[in-house]
């Protein structure tokens, strides 16, 4: 099958015209080895199907990132039948800079040129013949959101694909001209393929290249000694990187032309420019920026959206006693989308629940107790998360591919960058709230070796879709046992607290063990696109066929687990047994505290002691301290452990009486207070985080920078969980913290002006 590859520069809209082309076809992968996403699929509409892959979004072809090295290997090992390339039309000449180097490689490339709509929208016109003359491939105007022209695009690039194409480089016309010419024989004579992507990509001191090529450097070195520009001396890069931009702008400045007379050429503000000037204002900027994240998590986790007063009164006793008591609102109060859809999520797995119990009802009591309580509770406890994970992470993506997010890391940068980061920090960060893992591999954008290593590690503190849970079921069990009304605060809060852990443990390892320059930080803003809904969608499936896989392979594994040990003591007794309750025989686990599991929490609960969950409380401490090792794995496995549990001890006995959620109910059977609780969850949003962003840092980082990224979690949760159960408890020992960090900061003050007068 026919291979196209789809090239250009990020935002350049490669996945809007992959969507479009591929429709619901599309497979998403990993790059072999790294965690960038490898989308394909199939375009149906010519002769045959064609593979398209959506390559990731790039500036160039030198191996600055990892999306730059996976683009540019596929393009010369895997060799596809046709790049197209596309060309953000409304920042020609940045993203023709990639197309010269494009150019270099031997394949059939076909140029598309995107956001044709936007460029007449704004009055211009563009000349594609010239275009198209000067470069030599063949150029399509189109619109990928608006689907125009795409027919013909394809068309085209089928027709390009059917002729092999050499490369071609502006160099050859300029003062290097002879020098890749002798390279590029040079590889010839070795056999090796597009001899001169390669000779081009050694003249610019192109790491990969020097590294497979070293004998080839001398030819270059020697040409070096003789050679000197009057601008850049014998600085090749530079020679090169300048000839590609006096290239584009003598031959392209003019291709885009304004429309109508010279008035109009007056500077004007752009909507998108009046929109900035409210967003990204110096002191608006950022209260604004917290002022939406707090409607976000209030539409996703508030059981108080709105108070309905009198309309409460008059239609709620139609209501009650049917199941959709208590879906739409709480206490008077609108309940959220995201609550609403978490009750009905609740509905539906305790229906399936029921029926599934109903069928084996018959069975021993061992499988009834293993179906019902290891294999099903703690997965539909996870489930019941999945509708608000979802909505949260729609707003996240409505945030993101609106263009705000790069607003915020432009607005962040300047506040960063006195903590001793880059505003490109800001993006593996918010990275940080979907996943840890593509977070982590995206640090690799980070120049700075400090900075990178920095951010690995605050990463977790953002917390990630999986920690979600923890925090809405145990603001939930705060709010049965405290007279706090509305979880949502809570929710809110502690995404605060981590992201303010996140800032103070920066600027302490920026001023310690991780110093470094931080590097100019240089973007475009993107204009403000509306979100587009297909797109939404396409994330939201990936989003969430990840998290089913999940819930049915390692949850349910570390579930079963967790019922296996809860169920069973030291002497292999089976502990659950067989009590009346309302008429109806339940299996409940009453000797729960005798088991092997409760034995092992045991041992791990002093140490918690000092945070609040350990062994002050009651017999069933030892819960959290499992839960807390079960979060290592996955952090879905956090509550997902709580709910095994409180299914096998008859946790719905207990909670249909205190008309209470199971998981909560569970939990203030331990007798935990409301700091202890929140400890525990600031315990959890900052410890080591899950395996597998475990195993993404380690792959990252030096063994060095790696074990003291491990001790670092660890120190960092255990004292954060610490101070908020002292303070919570007795409010004045905040004085003895403050005083504490007042004696740090000026001891590392001295510190460094010592060191640095010795430096002197
Ligand atoms: P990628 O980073 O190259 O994958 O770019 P995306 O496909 O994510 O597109 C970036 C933004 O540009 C999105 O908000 C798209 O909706 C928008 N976009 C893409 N193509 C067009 C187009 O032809 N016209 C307009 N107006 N917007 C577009
Ligand atoms: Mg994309």
């Amino acid at each position: 099958m026919k291979r196209f590859a789809l090239a250009g520069n990020p935002n350049s809209g490669k996945t809007t015209l992959f969507n479009s082309l591929t429709g619901s076809t599309a497979h998403v992968g990993n790059w072999p080895g790294v965690t960038v996403d490898k989308k394909e699929g199939l375009y149906k509409k010519l002769e045959e199907d064609i593979n398209i892959i959506d390559l990731p979004g790039i500036y160039s072809l030198s191996p600055y990132t990892s999306e730059e090295v996976i683009s540019r290997n596929y393009i010369l090992d895997e060799k596809p039948d046709c790049v197209i390339n596309i060309v953000d039309v409304t920042n020609l000449e940045r993203n023709l800079y990639l197309t010269t180097q494009l150019m270099e490689i031997d394949v059939p490339i076909i140029i598309a040129l995107n956001m044709m709509d936007v460029l007449r929208k704004s009055g211009k016109e563009l000349d594609a013949k010239k275009l198209e003359e000067e470069l030599g491939v063949p150029v399509v105007e189109i619109s990928a959101l608006k689907e125009e022209n795409l027919d013909e695009l394809m068309l085209r690039a089928y027709s390009t694909s059917l002729t092999p194409r050499k490369g071609s480089s502006l160099l050859e016309n300029s003062q290097l001209s002879h020098l890749v010419h002798d390279v590029e024989i040079a590889f010839k004579g070795m056999k090796v393929d597009n001899a001169l992507f390669h000779a081009v990509k050694i003249i610019e001191k192109d790491e990969i290249e020097e590294k497979n090529h070293p004998d080839l450097i001398n030819i270059v070195n020697e040409f070096k000694e003789t050679f000197t520009d009057n601008i850049f001396g014998n600085d090749l890069e530079a020679i090169v990187a300048d000839a590609r931009y006096k290239y584009i702008t003598s031959n392209f400045s003019k291709v885009v032309t304004k429309l109508g007379n010279e008035e109009e050429e007056k500077f004007e503000f752009t909507p998108s420019d009046k929109i900035d000037k409210v967003l990204t204002n110096k002191w608006a900027g950022i209260p604004i920026f917290l002022a939406i994240l707090f409607l976000v998590f209030h539409f996703t986790f508030s059981e108080n959206l709105f108070y309905l007063g009198g309309l409460f009164a008059n239609v709620a006793p139609s209501f009650e006693g049917t199941m959709f008591e208590g879906l739409l609102w709480t206490d008077g109060g609108l309940n959220s989308i995201g609550v609403i859809l978490f009750n009905l999520m609740d509905i539906i797995t305790s229906f399936l629940g029921g029926l599934i119990g109903e069928l084996i009802s018959g069975a021993p009591m061992w499988i009834q107790s293993f179906v019902n309580d290891g294999a099903l509770a703690g997965v539909f406890g996870v489930l019941s998360f999945v509708p608000q994970i979802l909505l949260l992470f729609l707003f996240f993506s409505i945030l993101e591919d609106s263009g705000y997010m790069a607003r915020v890391a432009f607005i962040l940068d300047k506040l960063f960058r006195r903590f001793g980061l880059s505003g490109r920090a800001f993006m593996p960060m918010i990275m940080g709230f979907g996943c840890s893992v593509p977070a982590i591999v995206n640090t690799r954008t980070l120049a700075d070796e400090n900075e990178k290593t920095a951010t690995i590690r605050v990463i977790p503190f953002f917390s990630c879709g999986a920690k979600l849970p923890i925090l809405t079921a145990i603001a939930g069990a705060i709010v049965t046992i405290s007279n706090i009304s509305n979880p949502d605060i809570i929710t809110y809060s502690m995404y605060v607290l981590g992201m303010v852990t996140a800032i103070v443990t920066v600027i302490l390892m920026r001023n310690t063990t991780m110093k470094g320059d931080v590097p100019p930080f240089i973007m475009e803003l993107p204009n403000y696109h509306l979100p587009q809904f297909k797109s939404l969608m396409i994330h939201l499936w990936d989003k969430l066929k990840h998290y089913i896989e999940k819930a049915f392979t390692i949850i349910l594994a570390s579930t079963i687990i967790i019922w296996f040990l809860s169920s069973f003591s030291w002497g292999y007794e089976f502990l659950p047994s067989v009590i009346m309750y309302e008429g109806e025989e339940i299996i409940v686990n009453l000797r729960m505290n005798e088991s092997i599991l409760a034995g092992l929490g045991n041992l791990f609960a002093p140490i918690f002691a000092p945070l609040g969950f350990g062994s002050n409380l009651n017999d069933y401490v030892w819960i959290f301290a499992v839960a807390a090792v079960t979060g290592l794995i996955a952090k879905e496995n956090v509550i997902a452990t709580f709910g095994t549990l409180a299914a096998c001890v008859g946790g719905l006995y207990i909670a249909t009486e205190e008309g209470v959620l199971e998981v909560a109910a569970m939990i203030s059977a331990t007798e935990i207070t409301v700091p202890a609780l929140i400890s525990f969850i600031a315990f959890n949003m900052t410890t080591i985080p899950c395996f597998a962003a475990v195993a993404t840092a380690k792959g990252e980082l030096t063994k060095k920078k790696f074990r003291g990224t491990l001790t670092f979690w660890l120190v960092t949760s255990y004292v954060v969980s610490m101070m908020i159960y002292s303070i919570g408890t007795v409010w004045w020992t905040a004085f003895i913290f403050i005083a504490l960090a007042i004696i740090s900061i000026f001891c590392i003050r001295y510190f460094n002006k010592r060191k640095s007068l010795t430096n002197k």
